[in-house]
């Protein structure tokens, strides 16, 4: 699934490509995604020019000069421009034509967890990020809010960097990684923190999004960024789909267990239970 990393390289792809260009067209499937579609939006979105595309957490934003589109890429979605001649993969669910002629936007989506919604302005879309309590971005967190985040919590690490009120856009793979940066295992209770544990584990999150980013985020499956090219970070990876492979640090077997649902790998002895 796309993370902060994966959806920050789709929008530093997509902005040069779409910045100042107008949409022209949609062409849409009939299948329902995650979030429900209104028939309504297709005159809203079709001639709006793109004034800017931004992200929130794991959200694409997209300013179309008074209406915003929000993406979500769910678990498979891609997000990108392309020529109009590149052949049409299955599973592309929305197409924008650009009025550069020759280009596309697409939305591509096998699983169909991912969405496309418009927003009317800013204040509306600002009012959905509050109501479902996005955390902050986790780059510069106050280190204050940060330690009493962990300190009122009575969840293991695992959970809580999941939790994207606490921090928006860390899921599975990054909070594997950030645990295993900050030598922290990810069953300890958040709470059970002492102050200089919780600061790095703080910096670890920044430290391992910053570097995923550089590789343009991992590609398990279906990731491409938002000009088609995969990502490189998986390469990189410490702890996350390598059980049984050795720690990079200590050449411990990396082990895996079952956090909060989640698939969860960590190194047993750079991350002891008790800090
Ligand atoms: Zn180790």
């Amino acid at each position: 699934m796309p993370e902060l990393p994966e959806v920050e390289t789709v929008v530093r792809d997509l902005r040069p490509l779409l910045v100042g260009r107008r949409l022209t067209r949609l062409e849409k499937s009939a299948l329902a995604m995650r979030r429900n579609w209104d028939d309504r939006w297709k005159k809203r979105l079709v001639s709006r020019t793109v004034r800017a595309v931004e992200r929130r957490g794991k959200w694409i934003l997209l300013d179309l000069e008074g209406p915003w589109m929000l993406v979500h890429l769910g678990m498979t979605g891609q997000f990108t421009v392309a020529s109009s001649k590149a052949p049409r993969e299955n599973h592309t669910h929305f197409i924008f034509r650009l009025d550069d002629g020759d280009a596309e936007l697409r939305f591509r989506d096998i699983r169909r967890f991912g969405s496309l919604t418009v927003f009317d302005d800013r204040p509306t879309l600002d009012s959905f990020f509050i109501a479902s309590k996005l955390g902050p971005e986790p780059f510069g967190v106050d280190a204050k809010y940060w330690l009493d985040a962990l300190r009122s919590t009575r969840r293991n690490l695992k959970a809580t960097l999941l939790d994207q009120t606490i921090v928006a856009g860390v899921g599975n793979i990054y909070a594997d990684e950030s645990l295993h940066l900050a030598k922290l295992h990810p069953g300890r209770l958040a709470n059970s923190l002492t102050a200089a544990e919780a600061e790095r584990l703080r910096l670890a999150v920044e430290n391992v999004l910053t570097q995923a980013i550089a590789h343009r985020g991992s590609t398990i499956r279906d990731y491409v960024g938002g000009s088609g090219l995969m990502g490189g970070f998986q390469d990189e990876f410490g702890v996350y789909g390598r059980t049984g492979e050795p720690c990079r640090g200590c050449r411990s077997e990396i082990t895996r267990i079952v956090l909060a649902g989640r698939s969860t790998h960590f190194c047993a002895r750079c991350q002891k239970q008790r800090g």
